[in-house]
């Protein structure tokens, strides 16, 4: 019998969007979704609104995709904006159109405005915007009341946001890279659901490769079913998985050419050690993505230090890229 056409429709998008869609489904971070599952039912029998969650950690942990989760699980509405982008009367539009326990999701929130962050204060506290009414010192402030909503900020630099903005969120959560094991149960499901056929030998080797970043062992998946269906016959094997690793300059430790042009030119051309702005001068990178993306991970494995005279390479860099460590001490 055919199947009902929503059914379809339900089961095409399905296989678009890898995103986890419930709590259960989220891989790790075990404890975090045992005390979300509590908030959730807690609010949920008081049909209170969550507390405010601020989701701290680099990209493609899962912030956006964890943000929806709840969203899911609380049965409420979602969503989203973007920090920088947004003024002061956008956050009033915003919020004056949020339903009652609805999510509102605000990506890189520690690049919203300082005044925009203040505007804030009320509707997080108390569920009220202060509209000011006219211009100048003798406008009026007019208290709009809100619905009551929860905010979920997502941050790359906690530290960035200001101390009382930072205060107003009632759970915070850290995201961390994830281990081998995590990305390969990842790895398992996406294969799923993009309907590869893979072999369990190849989805460790991907998963060691994925730098324990679940966006990118999405991308290295893709891009491998890509070499494989062009190359062999589509089942991603052990070797298959080898061969594309290398076709894509990947190595041993996940890390690709701009991981590997960023510590040559820190090595080479300032003999290991250099402040932000010099390197992404050299590397033609803006500081920010090279302080949000590509460093975290680089000093996560010990291979850079943040030191007060700048970004250092250490010994373990010099090794992996070939080069003899410097005979002045790497670690400080
Ligand atoms: P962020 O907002 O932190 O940059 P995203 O939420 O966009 O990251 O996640 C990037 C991708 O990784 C998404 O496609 C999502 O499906 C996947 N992903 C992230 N975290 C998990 C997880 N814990 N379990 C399964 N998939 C995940």
């Amino acid at each position: 019998m055919d199947k009902p056409i929503q059914q379809l429709l339900n089961e095409d998008e399905n296989q678009y969007s890898l995103r986890p869609q419930t709590l259960d489904e989220f891989i790790g971070l075990e404890q975090v979704k045992e005390q979300l599952r509590i908030h959730i039912e807690a609010a949920k029998g008081r049909r209170e609104a969550l507390e405010h969650i601020l989701l701290v950690g680099p990209p493609g942990l899962g912030k956006t995709t964890l943000a929806r989760i709840i969203a899911t699980e609380m049965g409420s509405g979602f969503k989203s904006a973007v920090g920088p982008m947004m003024e002061r009367l956008d956050l009033a539009t915003i919020l004056t159109n949020l339903e009652e326990r609805e999510i509102l999701f605000v990506d890189e929130i520690h690049r919203m405005r300082g005044y925009v962050q203040e505007s804030m204060y009320p509707a997080m506290e108390d569920y009220k915007l202060d509209l000011p009414i006219g211009q100048g010192p003798s406008a009026d402030i007019i208290p709009v009341p809100l619905a009551r909503f929860t905010l979920v900020g997502a941050t790359t630099r906690e530290g960035l946001l200001g101390g009382p903005f930072r205060d107003r969120f009632g759970i915070r959560i850290h995201l961390d890279y994830y281990t081998a094991e995590e990305i390969q149960i990842a790895i398992n499901r996406m294969s799923r659901l993009l309907n590869v056929k893979i072999e369990e030998e190849a989805e460790r080797e991907l998963a060691r490769r994925s730098r324990g970043n679940m966006r990118i062992a999405g991308n290295l998946l893709k891009k491998i079913r890509d070499y494989a269906t062009v190359k062999s016959d589509g089942i991603i094997t052990y070797e298959v998985a080898q061969e594309a690793l290398e076709f894509f300059r990947i190595d041993e430790l996940g890390l690709d050419e701009n991981d590997r042009l960023y510590l040559r030119t820190l090595i080479e051309k300032f003999g290991g050690r250099t402040g932000l702005k010099s390197i992404a001068v050299a590397v033609s990178e803006d500081e920010r993505t090279i302080a949000e993306v590509y460093e975290p991970f680089l000093i996560k494995i010990g291979f850079l230090n943040l030191t007060p005279m700048g970004r250092a390479a250490s010994d373990l860099a010099y090794e992996h890229l070939g080069y003899d460590p410097p005979d002045y001490p790497t670690l400080f």
